[in-house]
């Protein structure tokens, strides 16, 4: 896992696609199911964007927050590119509490990790156990959000 969070500066590299998860939070992040999800009555999940990523020689998954994944996205529109993967990114914010700018950024050629590793390093930020028969990200929000739905469904008795 390559921290953001408690940072101010930041250089990484993409190695593959953002992933977008919908997810709730209640003390950490839970994925949400979907269909019937006991949260999503109460409130509309939130849109979270994954990525494997390399920096320091340390190869992890990064979680983009919003304005982040937005400026990327918009980044990618402005090259005419479809692929993240390569992508360097030279981050800064005033405070660990500030949005991040885009300083600089240059392309590297990069082998992209494959979409089953990401899923890997997902499920292992998640504390799930390693999905055997899930290849496509689409079927990894499916199976997060159903080992997720107990955890949501007991936030929302203490809620109510
Ligand atoms: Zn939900």
């Amino acid at each position: 896992m390559i921290q953001l969070s408690r940072r101010t500066t930041a250089v990484f590299s993409l190695r593959s696609n953002m992933h977008a998860l919908d997810v709730h939070f209640s003390g950490r992040t839970l994925v949400c199911p979907g269909k019937d999800c006991p949260v999503c009555k109460c409130e509309r999940p939130r849109r979270r964007y994954y990525a494997a990523a390399r920096a320091n020689q340390v190869a992890g998954l990064v979680e983009l927050p919003p304005s982040l994944s937005h400026a990327i996205f918009e980044l990618l529109r402005s090259l005419r590119r479809t692929s993240a993967v390569g992508l360097v990114l030279e981050l800064e914010r005033p405070t660990v509490r500030s949005t991040w700018s885009i300083l600089r950024t240059k392309h590297v050629d990069a082998t992209p990790v494959p979409e089953r590793q990401v899923i890997e390093m997902a499920a292992l930020l998640f504390r799930l156990d390693a999905p055997t028969n899930i290849d496509n990200w689409p079927l990894f929000q499916t199976f997060a959000g159903e080992a997720h739905r107990p955890l949501l469904a007991k936030t929302v008795l203490f809620e109510a």
